[in-house]
């Protein structure tokens, strides 16, 4: 259960043995449904109505829900209509990439109430991280849409395999400067809420599946190309880790034993063909041959070979190319053991649409056994750049929905809801 991975010292939960109180799946529903009659949560949640008044009238003083007037009538009164207040609450969701620092202020709906962004050296200055996090934290907290609002939670997409029983120690091999720790406790006591942490590829897989192209999906792969690439997997609704967090790293697979060597230690992962720094080295190796291309090899970015095939660029282009199919190769590997019906490509290279899915399908036809590539659909995430910081707030979202202690305003009023 998600539930387990997101205990942390400090964090305030339910006891994990004792049922989960029929306040929380009552909350819970009336969120899924957004407005609805206290006869109908009866009869959803098998509930006696005088049992659904006393939990709503427990629930009413925290704000999370309102009643808003008269729905229609099935013949008798007309009832009071229930309606979850998106509002009520503010989560942080916070991306550390390879190279920038991104931070959403959400409400209760996966909506972008604030969002800002900041590129920095997040691998090598974890210092200087936390500094930015902690600003755009506090930025996004007084924006004019966000201010006066409780906080939920704050929630962490790193680029870092997480050990679920271990959620606030990082990767030592990924991220060596962090010396495996994180190292928020001050901004969350600062802020006065719990931190949840798991891993950027999970948690965008996490919002595609809540908000974005995957609602409808239980089988789900989610591919992030930047920096680095991760993929993370819903699988029967639920994301997969794995025994110790790792599952889902596919930017370690080897695609040539006798490469380059990788920041893992090994060589020729597909990330050294793949990732943001593979493409533009490849970029400065082609260029000699590329008279043509309007790429500025003196400073060549990742954003500015997107923006070059944007327009065009044959260099660019070519780069994308090389890259799709390489990317291809793995995604048909990981078709024919996962068998997801979708595939949702995100991180920087998504921003380029067609320009890459048509060559990457291309390649994932001819290395996937029919029957899997038949069954997956293969697209560019709906939620953009911000896919990663939704999920990281979503994470917390999804953990309150299932532990109604972590909304602030129930916490408050003490045990109102349980
Ligand atoms: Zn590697």
């Amino acid at each position: 259960m998600m539930n387990d991975n997101l205990t942390r010292k400090g964090l305030r939960r339910a006891d994990p043995s004792r049922p989960r109180p029929l306040s929380d799946a009552v909350l819970h529903l009336i969120w899924s449904e957004q407005r609805i009659s206290r006869a109908e949560i009866a009869r959803l949640a098998g509930l006696s109505r005088s049992t659904v008044s006393e939990i709503i009238n427990e629930i009413l003083p925290t704000g999370l829900v309102r009643e808003i007037g008269e729905g229609p009538s099935r013949g008798g009164r007309r009832p009071i209509v229930l309606e979850f207040q998106d509002d009520a609450c503010v989560i942080l969701g916070i991306e550390m990439g390879g190279a920038h620092v991104a931070v959403a202020a959400t409400d209760l709906r996966g909506r972008v109430l604030a969002w800002g962004s900041r590129e920095h050296h997040v691998r090598k200055d974890p210092q200087g991280t936390r500094a930015i996090i902690g600003d755009l934290c506090r930025i996004n907290l007084g924006h004019p849409s966000v201010a006066g609002r409780p906080l939920v939670g704050i929630g962490v997409a790193v680029p870092s395999p997480v050990n679920p029983s271990a959620t606030d120690q990082l990767s030592t091999v990924v991220m060596p400067s962090w010396e495996g720790r994180l190292g928020l406790d001050d901004l969350a006591a600062e802020l006065g809420a719990p931190i949840l942490v798991d891993n950027d590829a999970n948690l965008g897989a996490l919002a595609e599946r809540w908000w974005g192209a995957g609602q409808e999906v239980d089988h789900l792969a989610y591919i992030k190309v930047a920096t680095g690439i991760g993929s993370g997997h819903v699988i029967n609704g639920d994301i997969y880790r794995g025994a110790t967090g790792v599952a889902g790293e596919i930017g370690h697979l080897a695609i040539d034993p006798q490469g380059e060597p990788c920041i893992c230690g090994l060589k020729g992962c597909l990330v050294t063909f793949v990732g943001a720094h593979a493409l533009e080295q490849r970029a400065l190796e082609l260029a000699p041959d590329h008279h043509d291309t309007t790429l500025d090899t003196g400073a060549i970015t990742i954003r500015k070979i997107e923006d070059a095939a944007l327009a065009g660029d044959p260099l660019a282009l070519k780069v994308i190319g090389e890259a799709a199919e390489h990317l291809g190769t793995a995604i048909a590997g990981l078709l024919n053991v996962m068998n997801p019906s979708m595939v949702v490509l995100g991180g920087d290279l998504s921003r380029l649409g067609e320009l890459i899915l048509a060559p990457l399908r291309r390649t994932i036809r001819n290395r996937t056994l029919v029957t899997s590539v038949a069954a997956a659909e293969i697209l560019v995430s709906e939620l953009g750049h911000k896919s990663v910081a939704v999920g990281a707030a979503t994470m917390v979202l999804k953990a309150a929905l299932e532990d109604s202690h972590l909304f602030p305003v129930i916490a408050a009023s003490g045990d109102a809801a349980s």
